[in-house]
């Protein structure tokens, strides 16, 4: 490592790089699409390798932690390779994946083969009609086959992630928990963020915030606060009745998590998004593609950037949209 860091404005050290390796899915969940979507041409996107060379540069500036999203990072061709050349970036602690868990049941083993150390799993119902319903697309079995082949596999500290809407999945935060509690997985339940112009419901109506949850857990379980820390935006509990299962809360609405911020995005696109709830960005792709060998201007574009990293997101509760890009351009 060059012994170089990044800081930022506020003097936050910025150490955790999430990568969106694509804006397609399989999956049109309610909260995070519209059903017609239309994805980005093939030239818009960055190659696999660039994605490489910006993991490269971010590393070599002091990122110790990244985690691969999208959309559905699994669909993409070539990521299981992906996984592999960046885990093994000298300096990189943790290479982590986000996934709606669709394909796990084939790629849980090659993940593990490939160097990934850990996958965050979307799961939002355990019912099959409402997994339906809110992903549109997806099905529910498949989804829990891919779970159990992570388990088999052997990858610790999985973590489901439930968004949490009023009316919709509240009834069933108890029972995911018991699910996570049986696999022996994390949970964490995530408030709803205002990204992008969404059709099928409205926010401000299903708004469920984590106190909520929590207090619905409370009708079962035992609640413990504790100060664990997985260096994201989750705030952990533990459960009396089961303290192997940590239940995270996210809460970008209810609970403002700017100050001790540590991360930074990378859209598919090139288009480095210094908040997630900002449309504060620098764009490295003219970069990459003018001069594709050229490590020297990526390092200083991205240390520059940091000066434009804003203090804090301005979500607030409502039907608006405050951020233009919906989730899965960003990367969640
Ligand atoms: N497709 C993968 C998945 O669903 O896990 C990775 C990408 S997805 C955008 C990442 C996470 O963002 C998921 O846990 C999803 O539930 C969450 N998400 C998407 N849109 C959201 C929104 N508007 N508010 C809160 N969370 C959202
Ligand atoms: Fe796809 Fe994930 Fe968005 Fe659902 S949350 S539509 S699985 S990118």
């Amino acid at each position: 490592m060059s012994g170089r860091i990044l800081v930022d404005a506020f003097s936050r050290r910025i150490d955790y790089l999430r990568m969106s390796v694509t804006d397609r899915c399989d999956f049109r969940c309610v909260y995070c699409m519209t059903e017609e979507m239309e994805f980005l041409p093939r030239s818009q996107i960055l190659s696999l390798d660039e994605v490489y060379r910006v993991a490269e540069s971010f590393v070599a500036l002091g990122t110790r932690k990244i985690r691969l999203t999208g959309g559905e990072p699994l669909i993409r061709p070539g990521v299981v390779g992906l996984c592999e050349r960046v885990a093994a970036l000298p300096g990189l602690k943790e290479l982590c994946m986000t996934t709606n868990g669709s394909q796990l049941k084939k790629l849980a083993r090659p993940l593990i083969d490939s160097g990934l150390n850990r996958l965050n799993i979307s799961l939002d119902s355990l019912e099959n009609e409402r997994f339906g319903e809110l992903t549109r697309t997806g099905n529910l079995s498949q989804v829990i086959e891919g779970i159990d082949a992570v388990i088999a596999a052997g990858f610790q500290n999985t973590k489901l992630n439930c968004v949490v809407m009023k009316g919709r999945n509240d009834g069933e935060i108890n029972d995911l928990i018991r699910f996570a509690i049986d696999r022996q997985l994390d949970i964490s339940f995530i408030e709803e963020m205002p990204l992008g112009a969404i059709t099928e419901h409205s926010r401000a109506t299903t708004y469920f915030s984590s106190e909520h949850v929590r207090q619905r857990i409370a009708e079962r379980y035992t609640l413990i606060e504790s100060a664990e820390t997985t260096d994201g935006p989750s705030r952990y509990w533990r459960l009396a009745e089961a303290p192997n299962t940590r239940v995270g809360f996210i809460s970008p609405q209810s609970h403002n998590f700017c100050d001790s911020c540590n991360r930074v995005r990378l859209t598919v696109e090139g288009r480095l998004v210094l908040c997630l709830g900002q449309e504060h960005a620098v764009d490295l792709m003219p970069i990459l593609r003018r001069d594709p060998g050229d490590r020297v201007l990526l390092e200083e574009a991205i240390i520059e950037s940091m000066k434009v990293k804003p203090y804090r997101h301005g979500f607030q509760v409502s039907d608006d949209v405050q951020v233009v890009r919906l989730m899965n351009m960003t990367g969640g």
